[in-house]
Protein backbone atom coordinates (compact mmCIF):
# COMPACT_ATOMS: atom_id res chain seq x y z
CA UNK A 1 0.00 0.00 0.00
CA UNK A 2 1.41 3.43 -0.78
CA UNK A 3 1.89 5.84 1.67
CA UNK A 4 -0.88 8.51 -0.13
CA UNK A 5 -3.83 5.43 -0.08
CA UNK A 6 -2.31 4.63 4.22
CA UNK A 7 -3.08 8.74 4.54
CA UNK A 8 -6.62 8.57 2.51
CA UNK A 9 -7.14 5.44 4.99
CA UNK A 10 -6.51 7.31 7.72
CA UNK A 11 -8.62 10.74 6.30
CA UNK A 12 -11.49 8.22 5.53
CA UNK A 13 -11.53 6.22 8.79
CA UNK A 14 -11.99 9.95 11.42
CA UNK A 15 -14.35 10.68 8.82
CA UNK A 16 -16.72 7.76 8.82
CA UNK A 17 -15.97 7.64 12.93
CA UNK A 18 -15.34 10.72 14.58
CA UNK A 19 -13.94 11.16 17.68
CA UNK A 20 -15.12 13.05 20.04
CA UNK A 21 -18.06 14.36 17.89
CA UNK A 22 -21.42 15.98 19.35
CA UNK A 23 -22.04 18.78 21.37
CA UNK A 24 -21.01 18.32 25.11
CA UNK A 25 -21.28 20.47 28.63
CA UNK A 26 -19.89 21.85 30.07
CA UNK A 27 -17.94 24.52 28.06
CA UNK A 28 -16.33 27.52 28.08
CA UNK A 29 -17.23 29.03 24.33
CA UNK A 30 -19.30 27.66 21.28
CA UNK A 31 -18.70 29.01 18.16
CA UNK A 32 -19.96 28.38 14.10
CA UNK A 33 -17.50 28.83 11.46
CA UNK A 34 -18.31 28.08 7.79
CA UNK A 35 -15.67 27.72 4.99
CA UNK A 36 -17.63 28.98 2.15
CA UNK A 37 -16.00 28.24 -0.55
CA UNK A 38 -16.54 24.05 0.21
CA UNK A 39 -19.64 24.74 2.08
CA UNK A 40 -17.96 23.16 5.07
CA UNK A 41 -19.83 24.48 8.50
CA UNK A 42 -18.93 23.52 12.14
CA UNK A 43 -20.36 24.21 15.73
CA UNK A 44 -17.57 23.80 18.39
CA UNK A 45 -16.84 23.82 21.61
CA UNK A 46 -14.11 23.96 23.71
CA UNK A 47 -13.92 23.72 27.79
CA UNK A 48 -10.76 24.93 29.60
CA UNK A 49 -9.33 24.75 33.44
CA UNK A 50 -6.82 26.64 33.72
CA UNK A 51 -4.65 26.10 30.90
CA UNK A 52 -5.64 23.12 30.18
CA UNK A 53 -7.93 21.95 27.51
CA UNK A 54 -10.81 19.73 29.32
CA UNK A 55 -12.85 18.58 25.83
CA UNK A 56 -13.71 19.95 22.70
CA UNK A 57 -17.14 18.94 21.05
CA UNK A 58 -18.51 19.85 17.68
CA UNK A 59 -20.88 18.59 15.25
CA UNK A 60 -19.62 19.18 12.02
CA UNK A 61 -21.13 19.07 8.30
CA UNK A 62 -19.05 19.12 5.44
CA UNK A 63 -16.46 17.31 3.39
CA UNK A 64 -14.52 13.85 4.71
CA UNK A 65 -11.34 16.08 5.22
CA UNK A 66 -12.72 18.98 7.06
CA UNK A 67 -14.70 16.58 9.49
CA UNK A 68 -11.48 14.15 9.45
CA UNK A 69 -9.39 16.80 10.23
CA UNK A 70 -11.53 17.98 13.13
CA UNK A 71 -11.80 14.36 14.46
CA UNK A 72 -7.87 14.28 14.48
CA UNK A 73 -7.70 17.50 16.19
CA UNK A 74 -9.87 16.51 19.17
CA UNK A 75 -7.71 13.59 19.64
CA UNK A 76 -4.79 15.37 20.02
CA UNK A 77 -5.41 18.55 22.17
CA UNK A 78 -8.07 17.38 24.77
CA UNK A 79 -6.65 17.00 27.90
CA UNK A 80 -3.50 19.25 26.31
CA UNK A 81 -2.36 22.09 27.90
CA UNK A 82 -3.12 25.53 25.62
CA UNK A 83 0.20 26.43 24.77
CA UNK A 84 1.48 23.03 23.64
CA UNK A 85 -2.12 22.99 21.53
CA UNK A 86 -1.23 26.14 19.86
CA UNK A 87 2.58 24.86 18.96
CA UNK A 88 -0.09 21.74 17.45
CA UNK A 89 -1.68 24.22 15.57
CA UNK A 90 1.34 26.00 14.20
CA UNK A 91 2.67 22.63 13.15
CA UNK A 92 -0.33 21.73 11.65
CA UNK A 93 -0.62 24.77 9.38
CA UNK A 94 3.05 25.11 8.59
CA UNK A 95 2.13 21.58 7.34
CA UNK A 96 -0.98 22.17 5.21
CA UNK A 97 0.57 25.02 3.88
CA UNK A 98 3.57 23.42 2.73
CA UNK A 99 1.97 22.65 -0.53
CA UNK A 100 2.82 18.71 -0.01
CA UNK A 101 6.37 19.67 0.75
CA UNK A 102 6.31 20.04 4.54
CA UNK A 103 6.00 16.52 6.41
CA UNK A 104 4.78 16.34 9.67
CA UNK A 105 5.94 14.92 13.32
CA UNK A 106 4.62 11.97 13.40
CA UNK A 107 5.22 12.05 16.92
CA UNK A 108 3.52 15.51 17.20
CA UNK A 109 0.72 15.09 14.86
CA UNK A 110 0.16 11.74 15.10
CA UNK A 111 -2.77 11.32 12.34
CA UNK A 112 -2.58 14.45 11.74
CA UNK A 113 0.86 14.12 9.08
CA UNK A 114 -2.35 12.23 6.47
CA UNK A 115 -2.98 15.51 5.83
CA UNK A 116 0.16 16.47 3.79
CA UNK A 117 -1.33 15.17 0.71
CA UNK A 118 -4.26 17.45 1.40
CA UNK A 119 -1.40 20.34 0.75
CA UNK A 120 -0.74 19.93 -2.21
CA UNK A 121 -4.83 21.46 -3.03
CA UNK A 122 -4.73 25.27 -2.37
CA UNK A 123 -8.56 25.07 -1.95
CA UNK A 124 -8.84 22.05 0.34
CA UNK A 125 -6.36 23.42 2.51
CA UNK A 126 -9.33 25.83 4.19
CA UNK A 127 -11.15 22.45 4.90
CA UNK A 128 -8.30 21.09 6.55
CA UNK A 129 -7.80 23.95 8.71
CA UNK A 130 -11.45 25.07 9.36
CA UNK A 131 -12.11 23.17 12.57
CA UNK A 132 -8.71 24.26 14.34
CA UNK A 133 -9.45 27.73 13.40
CA UNK A 134 -12.56 26.82 15.22
CA UNK A 135 -10.54 25.66 18.30
CA UNK A 136 -8.72 28.80 18.05
CA UNK A 137 -11.42 31.24 18.36
CA UNK A 138 -13.40 28.91 21.06
CA UNK A 139 -10.46 28.93 23.15
CA UNK A 140 -10.18 32.81 23.22
CA UNK A 141 -13.38 33.22 23.81
CA UNK A 142 -13.07 31.10 27.03
CA UNK A 143 -10.41 33.55 27.93
CA UNK A 144 -7.77 31.00 27.45
CA UNK A 145 -4.66 33.28 26.65
CA UNK A 146 -3.39 32.65 23.61
CA UNK A 147 0.47 33.56 22.50
CA UNK A 148 1.06 36.37 19.89
CA UNK A 149 2.31 34.18 17.48
CA UNK A 150 -1.01 31.87 17.38
CA UNK A 151 -3.53 34.83 16.84
ZN1 LIG B 1 -14.33 20.98 2.56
Amino acid sequence: MSIEAMYQDIILDHYHEKHHAGLREPYGAEVHHVNPSCGDEITLRAAIDGDTITDISYEAEGCSISQASVSVMADLLIGRDITDSMALFEEFRTMMEGQGKVPGDEDRLEDGIAFVGVAQFPARVKCAMLGWSALRDALARAGAELSPTAQ
